[in-house]
């Protein structure tokens, strides 16, 4: 048995990296590879038998693979090792969002340290229907949504609006469902955190840190479009305003 291809996550890290080594590959012999390898070996994304190979994400599994992104970037010179497909996108994200993709690097790590992400079962939305992968991966999207859906913020978001008088409305489009439903969409509203995790950074979330969507505007809040794989409550206001249909 070989151990399982690389995803986006592991490539993430690894790419997060050779980035803060100047885009260039880490000996086995460095700290930082030692530390990634067992932080990809604890990791819930392949299954058990494969985790238990030796050569499973060892340190020179590591380090050849920083290799590879190294010598993959469009300035390197010289031959690129091997690597698919996968290793040449992520590339290109780090080129194209470099920021973003180290904050994401960060958070994954932060989230993996301190055991909270290894501990969140699979959610149903964590890949796109095309089956991609947003831009900060699977395991960041996976602990996304499972916060969203967390009852206890909902249950205190709408505390808040209904001490506040303020109607359960979608702050993008104004949906109200319980105007569209009657009693059935009495109450019902979507809570969405207005920044994704790896930019605000897994710290505790504020009412002031979450909008109530309809479904549709949630959607379309998480959609990977063009690259970005989010946009907040405003910026989806916005584009319904410029769009050819837009009311505004
Ligand atoms: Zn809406
Ligand atoms: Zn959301």
């Amino acid at each position: 048995m070989r151990s399982p291809a690389w995803t986006w996550d592991e490539l993430l890290l690894a790419c997060a990296l050779v980035v803060r080594n100047g885009w260039r590959e880490l000996r086995v012999s460095d700290p930082a590879v030692t530390e990634l390898s067992e932080l990809l070996r604890s990791l819930p994304l392949h299954e058990g038998i494969a985790r238990k190979l030796p050569e499973y994400r060892s340190v020179g599994s590591v380090s050849r693979k920083t290799t590879d992104l190294a010598t993959k970037h469009p300035a390197h010179a010289g031959k690129a090792t091997k690597g698919g497909n996968l290793d040449k996108a992520v590339i290109q994200a780090f080129i194209e969002h470099e920021s973003e993709m180290l904050q994401a690097a960060q958070a994954l790590e932060e989230g993996i340290g301190s055991g909270q992400l290894t501990l969140i079962p699979e959610q149903p939305d964590e890949i796109a229907e095309d089956g991609s992968t947003a831009l900060e991966g699977r395991l960041l999207a996976r602990w996304a949504i499972s916060r969203e859906r967390s009852p206890e913020l909902r249950r205190r978001k709408i505390g808040q609006a209904r001490k506040l008088g303020q109607a359960l409305q979608c702050e993008v489009c104004a949906f109200d469902f319980s105007r569209m439903y009657g009693r059935l969409g009495d109450g019902y509203i979507e809570v969405h955190h207005i920044l994704p995790l790896h930019i605000a950074g897994p710290r505790e979330t504020g009412l002031d840190d979450l909008a109530f969507l309809c479904a549709n505007c949630h959607r379309m809040c998480h959609t990977s479009h063009q690259g970005a794989s989010w946009r907040t409550p405003d910026a989806l206001r916005e584009e319904i305003g410029t769009s050819a249909f837009g009311s505004v």
